[in-house]
């Protein structure tokens, strides 16, 4: 169902003032937070990507859980959350998508997930001053992630803060919170947080003006910390002790202080997959400035998508500047996992055959 066009004016003025909405002109006391909880929670095809936290009166919570509603908060009606909210009239999107350039990157400089290029990319746009913050993603000591502001090349020596965290992070909240902060943001997100950037920038220009570059992570699946911490806690493998977890080749790997490594099927984790996961098919996040991920390239390097003439002009910057080692990524093993992850997740979901 779309979206009456009058519940949204934000779609022509600036939210400058935001979070407070007085540009709902025509405001609808039927609440539309109900589409959403109806059309995208209840239908079980909500991503937890957070876009939908912009609501001016915080009646949307995102926590470590399915996302909830607290309509005490006294809804305005001004429908932004529905119009920003990339399940709502739901598309998936699919494929490797456009790119100007695809290769093999390891940074010099840092030690990261695989090769290191996210924070390479965050570090040098930071350095150019095409940004002047970043957000990442750090860890707890229970590897539980919450969101830090990065602004200069040194905090990205913390490994910390550095290296993929297989659970929901409050990224999109802190945008929201940082918004009018600053002039030039980096973000960071796995595709279905890209696609929630995308739509919030086209309904808000000032998310359109202020998010300089956007950088997506290849996907196949995330979990709720709490989840992954007791389904691994119940194998034997306690997060507490982990300084790195890792999906290669079917396994989930945990490495442990002590350099030893827990491994499990992937396959057996399938149970604690949320639900909008399995409605999902964006694996190389194709509406980012760049895509990072591991498969396509040798360990310890990333495969880089250069998708924008903005991410372009930071990869080039950091190849003339000797920061980077480059090779070849190889793409056809890209776009395999591209046409896998479509394959695994059917939309609409194939229906459950009847026991009749
Ligand atoms: C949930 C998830 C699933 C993934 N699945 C795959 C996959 O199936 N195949 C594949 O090839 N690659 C996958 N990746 C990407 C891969 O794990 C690496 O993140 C990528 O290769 C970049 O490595 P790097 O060394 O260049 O990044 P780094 O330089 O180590 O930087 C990575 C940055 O990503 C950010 N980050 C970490 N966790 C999250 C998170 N949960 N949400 C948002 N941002 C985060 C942090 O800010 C972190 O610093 C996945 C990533 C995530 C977060
Ligand atoms: S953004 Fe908040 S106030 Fe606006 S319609 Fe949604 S729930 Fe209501
Ligand atoms: S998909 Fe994202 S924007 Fe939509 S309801 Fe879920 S968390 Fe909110
Ligand atoms: S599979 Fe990845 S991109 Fe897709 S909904 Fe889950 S976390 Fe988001």
């Amino acid at each position: 169902m779309a979206l009456p066009k009058e519940w949204v004016s934000i779609e022509v003025k600036e939210l400058e003032d935001l979070p407070c909405l007085r540009y709902a002109e025509k405001p609808d006391r039927r609440s539309s937070w109900r589409l959403l909880k109806e059309r995208v929670v209840e239908a079980g095809i909500c991503s937890h990507c957070g876009t939908c936290t912009i609501c001016p009166v915080d009646l949307i919570i995102l926590e470590d859980r399915p996302l909830d509603f607290d309509p005490k908060k006294g809804c305005m009606g001004c429908g932004v959350c529905v119009a920003v909210c990339p399940r709502y009239n739901y598309s998936p999107l699919s494929g490797i998508g456009d790119y100007i350039e695809a290769v093999a990157g390891k940074s010099k400089r840092f030690v990261g997930q695989d090769g290191a290029m996210v924070s390479e990319f965050m570090a040098t746009a930071l350095e150019m001053k095409e940004i002047d913050v970043a957000l990442f993603v750090a860890r707890d000591e229970m590897f539980r992630p919450y969101v830090v502001h990065v602004r200069s090349a040194e905090e990205l020596y913390d490994t910390r803060i550095t290296g993929t965290k297989y659970s929901f992070a409050p990224v999109m909240p802190e945008l929201h919170r940082i918004i009018k902060r600053f002039d030039k943001i980096g973000f960071i997100g796995t595709p279905c947080m890209i696609s929630g950037l995308r739509k919030l920038q086209k309904k808000v220009p000032l998310y359109e003006k202020r998010v300089r570059l956007a950088v997506g992570l290849f996907c196949t699946e995330n979990f709720y910390w709490h989840q992954l911490y007791d389904f691994l806690k119940s194998r034997g493998a306690d997060l507490k002790n982990a300084v790195k977890t890792d999906i290669t080749k079917g396994n989930f790997i945990v490495t442990f202080k002590d350099g030893s490594e827990f491994v499990i099927p992937v396959k057996e984790m399938e149970p604690i997959v949320p639900e909008g996961c399995h409605v999902c098919q964006d694996f190389s996040a194709v509406e980012a400035d760049v895509s990072v991920g591991s498969v396509g390239s040798d360990p310890g390097f990333s495969t880089v998508l250069i998708r924008k003439e903005n991410a372009k002009k930071i990869f080039d910057y950091m190849v003339e500047k000797g920061y980077v080692e480059t090779g070849k990524a190889k793409i056809k093993v890209v776009q395999r996992l591209c046409d896998y992850k479509v394959k695994i997740h059917p939309y609409p979901p194939k229906e459950e055959k009847s026991q009749e």
